[in-house]
């Protein structure tokens, strides 16, 4: 019998939702383990974090201290080892997002413990489901040993829904080395758009767009349908969108209601973190175009021609309510 330790990334007003897969996750992992959910957060300022987390899981320890302030995985990662040494637990899970990427793995090196990257799906106690080659295999792995570590595909499990009344404690926090790193800036997006891990739209633009001011059409496009716009590999490193609207293997990886992907070919980068869209539509004027291997509908034509019409239809579909 063993606790499963989840590391719930937060915000002055609450935990992450990109972290509530990670809890679903981790009460499967539990079920296995014979254990409980025990949830963790980090940082400064941590109360209202602390309190949403309790909503989700029996435990929550709070790592609440100013030198923790920035998101460093140097002086993080030591916080989610100690918890898991304080818990007993038989496991440490978080998102694999930027955060978790950089902070479980050394969390589990100072743990001395066997990783399992990107997961999606939890198999037994210590045996997980994760894509390879981007997403055209699915491999089963196995970690062996008292304490394993697993991050989590965010799309792959369903969000964890409130209903507990966790105890909340106030972990005194030890040293605290950053080893020299330091957090120089922190550039965040603001968008009133939705989050592009969690939109049930994305609208997302390829390198046929040409230029970034021929994004506003996507943009008015994206609105419409109230997602999130995103971009190919292509498309960013040629400056027309900034970085982290990247959607596949090493952009962000999202699984919406409804996929349309102007101008993009069909890259197997880019499709490892779109292919589990429920619905997936193409706009490209190259009948040969691999995103129509993918599509579930394609139209051949040109972005110029299709986009304008597109918008009128859904403007005129909204009109007539
Ligand atoms: C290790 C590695 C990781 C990578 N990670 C990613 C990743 O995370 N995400 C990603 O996207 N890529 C990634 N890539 C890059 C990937 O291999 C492709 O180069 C990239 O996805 C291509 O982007 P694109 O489809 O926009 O451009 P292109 O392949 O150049 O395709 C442009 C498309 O636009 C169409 N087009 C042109 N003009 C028009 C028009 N007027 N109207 C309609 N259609 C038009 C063309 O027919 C073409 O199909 C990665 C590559 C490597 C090696």
């Amino acid at each position: 019998m063993a606790d499963v330790v989840v590391f719930c990334e937060s915000d002055d007003k609450g935990i992450r939702s990109s972290s509530l897969p990670a809890l679903t996750a981790g009460a499967a992992l539990a079920k296995q383990l014979g254990g409980g959910v025990c949830a963790v957060v980090i940082g400064s300022g941590t109360g209202a974090a602390a309190a949403d987390a309790a909503k989700y899981a029996a435990r929550v320890l709070t790592y609440d201290d100013a030198r923790l302030a920035a998101p460093l995985a140097e002086t993080w990662a030591p916080q989610l080892a100690d918890a898991v040494k304080r818990v007993g637990a038989g496991a440490l899970l978080g998102t694999a997002t930027s955060t978790g990427k950089d902070v479980l793995p050394r969390a589990a090196a100072l743990l001395g413990a066997g990783m399992a990257s990107d997961i999606t799906a939890v198999v037994a106690a210590n045996r997980f489901r994760r894509p390879a080659y981007a997403g055209n295999a699915i491999e089963e792995v196995e970690i062996s040993g008292p304490v394993l570590v697993a991050s989590v595909r965010q799309t792959a499990f369903p969000p964890a829904t409130p209903g507990a009344a966790g105890a909340i404690e106030a972990v005194a926090v030890a040293a605290v080395d950053a080893l020299g790193a330091e957090l120089v800036g922190l550039h965040e997006t603001k968008s009133t758009r939705p989050d592009l891990g969690e939109a049930k739209v994305v609208v997302s633009g390829g390198r046929g767009m040409r230029a970034g001011e021929n994004f506003k059409i996507l943009e008015e496009l994206t609105d419409l349908l109230g997602g999130a716009l995103g971009a190919s590999r292509a498309a960013c490193d040629a400056g027309m969108v900034p970085n982290d609207l990247q959607v596949g293997q090493t952009g962000k990886v999202v699984a919406p209601q409804l996929y349309i992907a102007v101008a993009i070919s069909g890259a197997i980068q880019h499709l490892a973190g779109m292919k589990g869209s429920k619905v997936i539509v193409a706009i490209n004027k190259d009948p040969e175009a691999p995103i129509f291997q993918v599509a579930d509908y394609g139209l051949v034509d040109t972005w110029e021609k299709a986009v304008p019409a597109l918008i009128a239809g859904i403007k005129k579909l909204k009109a007539s309510g």
